[in-house]
């Protein structure tokens, strides 16, 4: 099999033969922009289809056909089954009822580290401004991004994460009662805030129990984040110098904050646990080292941030099929091995390699 840097490459140009703007072929930190995606995602899908693939929606699957430790196909919400002995699953890191079925099943998965924290907003000229100084707001440059990290006392790493330049604090939640926030640029990257995850690291140790223990501990932190927003959907938020000088917040100051349908402003000192608000805390003001400002009263935190990437891994071998379930190719963030859209499809094209490479073993045989 070739190496992960050709798969990169086959990825971005798959994206630009979909459309995406092709200086992501050479730019540093290639950005395709939220809308442009989904146009790029339908002539993707086009182009399974002209090669003969079938593309079947509202097909929920809802549980998997094993016989003797190999998997024989797939059942739909519908009651349709669909019987095949190669079965590869990407069901992303929020399918919860995916992972508690494969549980069921006996398809063998373990806990994973993932981070927690908030979305903290700036004025995106401020950050301009710190990148770039005299030369903020050329429009060659665009708009600043960065990339923080810092190890705390508590022996925590604190870190920015999905840092969306001119972008906005998007809702992710996935089931009712519960806040989730996260971030996206659209290609012009110009809305008037910088926003990115503050988040903090965590492992199975903080949340210890069956492989499933890291699901149960989101929840709790989103059922938290819906009380705390009002029980509206709005996301509970805090200014930063309240939150360094622990106190409630009840305006907001110049940074107004993009989340939809909005923030309620309050006390965010009890949506994490203590260890993970202690270590913001410290990690804060040392960024503000490096950006100057960016531990500024008015910059605003909206919580919580839980879903940086699966709290699960679906194990499997060198051959890409689940540890004890041969024909299942777990794959994508979900199963844990992508963080992101270009891992995501550098580990999709793997497994379709695997996939055929298989059939073709078997064939011969
Ligand atoms: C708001 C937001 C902004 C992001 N911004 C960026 C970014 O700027 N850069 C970046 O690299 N990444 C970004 N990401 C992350 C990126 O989207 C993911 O890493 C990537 O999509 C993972 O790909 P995947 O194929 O593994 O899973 P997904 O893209 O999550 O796809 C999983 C699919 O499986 C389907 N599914 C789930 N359960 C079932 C079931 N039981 N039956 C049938 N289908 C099912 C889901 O509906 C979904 O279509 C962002 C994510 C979000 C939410």
């Amino acid at each position: 099999m070739r190496d992960s840097k050709y798969h990169g490459r086959k990825v971005l140009t798959e994206l630009v033969n979909a459309g995406a703007s092709p200086e992501i072929l050479y730019v540093n930190k290639p950005h395709i922009g939220t809308f442009k995606l989904v146009g790029i995602v339908q002539n993707i899908r086009a182009k399974i289809a002209a090669l003969g693939g079938e593309i079947h929606f509202q097909s929920r699957v809802t549980d998997l056909q094993i016989e003797n430790g190999q998997v024989r196909g797939v059942t739909l919400a519908n009651g349709k089954q669909i019987a095949s002995n190669h079965v590869v699953l990407a069901v992303g890191h929020s399918a919860r009822d995916t992972f508690e079925m494969l549980c069921d099943r006996g398809v063998y998965i373990e806990a994973k580290p993932f981070s927690i924290g908030f979305r903290i907003e700036h004025p995106q000229s401020l950050i301009d401004r710190c990148r770039f100084g005299d030369h903020a707001g050329h429009k060659l440059l665009g708009a600043a991004d960065y990339k923080l990290v810092h190890h705390c006392q508590n022996g925590r790493s604190v870190y920015s994460f999905c840092m969306c330049p001119g972008g906005l604090v998007v809702a992710a939640a996935s089931e009712p009662g519960r806040v989730v926030t996260n971030g996206m640029s659209q290609y012009s990257r110009n809305e008037r805030n910088a926003n990115s995850a503050i988040v903090v690291g965590i492992t199975p140790d903080d949340y210890p129990g069956d492989p499933l223990a890291g699901i149960a501990f989101q929840r709790r932190l989103e059922a938290q984040a819906f009380e705390l927003g009002g029980g509206t959907y709005d996301a509970p938020g805090q200014l930063v110098g309240d939150f360094l000088n622990h106190r409630p917040s009840t305006a907001f100051g110049t940074v107004i904050p993009s989340y939809t349908p909005g923030v309620r402003l309050g006390d965010l000192s009890h949506s994490l646990p203590d260890y993970a608000i202690t270590a913001i805390r410290e990690a804060l003001p040392a960024f503000d080292q490096q950006i100057k400002g960016f531990a500024m009263d008015d910059a605003v935190l909206t919580g919580v941030e839980t879903r940086t990437s699966s709290p699960i891994r679906i194990k499997r071998h060198e051959d890409y099929q689940s540890v004890n379930t041969a024909g299942l190719y777990p794959a994508g963030e979900g199963a844990g091995y992508a963080g992101g859209i270009l891992s995501a499809g550098i580990d999709g094209i793997k497994v379709a390699e695997a996939v055929a490479l298989s059939i073709l073993r078997n064939c011969d045989r």
